[in-house]
């Protein structure tokens, strides 16, 4: 599944609204005080409406990714009306949240797991916010389509030519 960052196309929205949490203290062990931004990612693959959310956590103490977060916020129903399988592994999955398996963890991203379940889901109006970019992304994905199948019209002989060597 292709995703990309709210970011690249919602770039004023994403510095607002991008979550930080700023640990002061130590939060676990594992987790030093520092600022944990929950970069936001979805998937862009044409006519897909999957509703999932990957967060990118950027850690400022690390300076690094530490931890990749899938999440899908739509009943166990839908997702099987997605799938078109009532397969409760991979619903599981895709429900999360859970380490995204295709990505690389650090060894802090089971606390980070944690700190996204313990503070972020548990609070209402972040999560509509999410959906809410979602909904933007989609849209935003979905009009791109027909402007791409404009300019491929428009190729002409010349052109082709010119690449074909
Ligand atoms: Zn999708």
């Amino acid at each position: 599944m292709p995703y990309q960052a709210f970011h690249n196309f919602f770039p004023q929205v994403a510095k607002k609204e991008t979550r930080v949490i700023t640990i002061f203290d130590q939060y676990t062990d594992k987790v030093p005080a520092g600022e944990y931004s929950f970069v936001e990612l979805f998937c862009d693959e044409r006519d897909c409406d999957c509703r999932r959310v990957f967060f990118s956590v950027f850690s400022s103490k690390h300076n690094e990714q530490v931890a990749v977060i899938a999440y899908g916020w739509e009943r166990y129903e839908f997702y099987v009306e997605w799938l078109h399988a009532d397969s409760p592994d991979i619903i599981h999955d895709l429900q999360g949240p859970i380490l995204n398996m295709a990505s690389p963890q650090s060894d802090i991203a089971e606390d980070i797991l944690e700190m996204f379940k313990m503070h972020l889901m548990q609070d209402d109006y972040y999560m509509e916010r999410v959906k809410q970019h979602y909904k933007m992304f989609r849209s935003k994905v979905d009009k791109q389509v027909p402007l791409r199948a404009k300019k491929n019209k428009k190729i002409k002989w010349r052109d082709v030519k010119k690449f074909s060597n």
